[in-house]
């Protein structure tokens, strides 16, 4: 046998099965630690973290490969290695090399934030638990083969459910009203079997709970997901703050939309359009073009950020534009081996894209900044609070340089209507994320929650405080396909809350930046260097914010948002 390297790089990686990986999990687990020996400690922390970077690279340039072309048979072999195989197997064995540390008493300042993590980890874990959580796995590849097999009749033609998103947004209102009431037939026919999926999961849920020693799964989950800085009890704060400020902010925007569609009321389908009726934006045509002008934009906000992504181009590190063959949707992923970023996407000319490609390259800064400035990869873990304030942040820094007159990509009246269309959806977001959380604590602490009268009457009751004036007459069975629309529910439960939280953060990161842009986008550099290396409240004050559950912190964002939008509106 050739003699193994303890410092592997990704490619000696690629090709390898989890049995030619786990003998280098085993010597790592067999080293002997000592609390008097540090050095000996810090050592073989640098080997492990060696280890990871290099499987990780591997297993990401594997996903990335088969992102941009699932057509090739060897390529999706190496996805499924690494994802189905070998990524599961290696979260084991880190778990397993995360108690032998904590067992050393080992720590230091910089690492004492994964350290918590790890010990959180340790003392939920029972070994019950596992054929459980496999148990919930089952369920949720259930959903998502339901749900994802879903195709509708439109104009003669069996399309899936994402080709109606554009009429769903049609000038025409009753093409609107078509595409917007046929998304829901499928769910409405499978309405029982999405219930009793929902059931089994909040039994096994709740026994998983219960053998970890909690009450129930939402306390269990509040530790599992690491949420050391809120309670649920801040979650109910939030909700009554989103009904005080938020909610009446989109009450004043639907009236103004009523009058500008000269409408009597407003129905589900009339609230995203363009309410003068305008085609769709289209601010770029080729790829290289929306490019060049990012990077003009990111140069813009901070001459560091146009080196970012100027590297990004060099290195080859974007795969943009919509092609045959690409997986859908969007993502950024990192290379840890190079330090480097990778943003896949599927743009095809829209104003989304623009905010898709601004919103991944925030993380992808993340990724640039906390990867020079901490050695471990463990050190890097920032949660999603704090990943979606460096992506949600960049989206607003970046909103005042995307006219095309400063190098950016919109023409005159297409920059405001493009700025108002972004900030309307800040707007309404909060709405919908305290429905959907208040709707998801109440799921795992009522005691009626498998009852489906119950469970649908409440979702009316939670909806209609956080929206109280759209009209939905007629509409009941659609209004309750909405809920097992939301796949959150189903396959990452409770993980919702954390957009908004992280909303509230970007908010005032723009705030600062509308007074100051040189501090405010310092600070944020500040922020994204820390990685996960300290707790999220001070992630957040070195970005120049705060956590806010309260009605105060809310109000003076959604009056910064509104006097925005009279300005662009002018
Ligand atoms: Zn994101």
């Amino acid at each position: 046998m050739t003699e193994v390297s303890t410092h592997p790089t990704p490619a000696q990686l690629a090709d390898a099965t989890w049995e030619e990986i786990l003998p280098r999990y085993d010597a790592l687990a067999s080293v002997e630690l000592s609390a008097d020996d540090p050095a000996g400690i810090e050592t073989w922390l640098e080997t492990w973290n060696a280890l990871d970077v290099a499987l990780v690279e591997a297993s990401q340039l594997a996903n990335v490969a088969y992102s941009i072309d699932t057509t090739d048979p060897a390529k999706e072999e190496a996805y499924l290695r690494f994802s189905g195989q070998i990524g599961p197997r290696a979260s084991e064995q880190r778990v397993r090399l995360a108690s032998k540390l904590l067992d050393t008493g080992y720590t230091r300042p910089d690492l004492e934030t994964a350290l918590r993590r790890f010990r959180t980890d340790q003392e939920i874990h029972r070994a019950e638990n596992v054929a459980l959580e496999q148990e919930t796995q089952a369920l949720q590849a259930k959903y998502s083969k339901i749900t994802g097999g879903m195709t509708v009749k439109w104009r003669g033609e069996d399309v899936p459910l994402p080709r109606l998103n554009p009429f769903m947004q049609d000038p025409d209102r009753p093409t609107r009203e078509s595409a917007w009431r046929l998304q829901f037939a499928p769910y409405i026919d499978t309405k029982e079997e999405i219930d009793t999926i929902l059931d089994d999961q909040i039994e096994l849920r709740q026994q998983i709970a219960r053998n970890a020693g909690f009450e129930n799964y939402r306390d269990y989950t509040f530790a599992a997901k690491h949420r050391y800085d809120y309670t649920p009890a801040d979650c109910f704060s939030f909700h009554d703050a989103v009904a005080e400020t938020f909610v009446r902010a989109n009450q004043r925007r639907h009236a103004r939309r009523k009058e500008l569609m000269q409408l009597d009321t407003l129905r589900p389908w009339d609230l995203t359009p363009d309410p003068l009726g305008r085609p769709a934006l289209k601010p770029y045509s080729d790829i290289e073009d929306l490019n060049s002008r990012a990077e003009t934009i990111f140069t813009r906000v901070d001459p560091v950020f146009g080196t970012y992504f100027a590297t990004m181009r060099k290195e080859e590190l974007l795969d943009l534009e919509s092609r045959k063959g690409k997986r859908p949707g969007g993502f950024c992923t990192s290379f840890p081996y190079r330090k480097r970023p990778f943003i896949f996407m599927n743009a095809a000319g829209t104003a989304s894209d623009v905010r898709t490609l601004l919103h991944e390259a925030g993380h992808a800064f993340h990724g640039f900044e906390s990867a020079a400035n901490l050695d471990l990869l463990m050190q890097r873990y920032y949660g999603s609070e704090m990943a979606e304030v460096a992506s949600m942040s960049m989206e607003l820094l970046a909103a005042p340089y995307l006219h095309r007159k400063d190098g950016g990509l919109f023409e005159d009246g297409d920059f405001e209507r493009g700025a108002i269309e972004h900030l309307e959806g800040i707007l309404a977001i909060f709405a919908w994320v305290a429905t959907v959380d208040a709707f998801q604590q109440w799921l795992y602490t009522a005691p009626d929650a498998l009852d489906h009268k119950a469970r649908d009457a409440k979702w009316i009751e939670i909806w209609s405080r956080f929206d109280p004036d759209t009209d939905w007459e007629g509409l009941e069975a659609e209004r309750l396909a909405r809920w097992h629309k939301q796949l959150h529910i189903f396959l990452y439960p409770f993980y919702y809350i954390e957009y908004a939280i992280a909303q509230l953060g970007a908010l005032q990161v723009w705030r600062n930046a509308l007074k100051d842009q040189a501090k405010a986008t310092a600070d944020y550099r500040v922020a994204l260097a820390l990685g996960g290396s300290k707790p999220l409240p001070e992630l957040f004050a070195a970005a120049g914010a705060r956590l806010i559950f309260d009605a105060e912190g809310m109000a003076e964002l959604v009056e910064l948002i509104e006097g925005q939008i009279a300005t662009l509106e002018a």
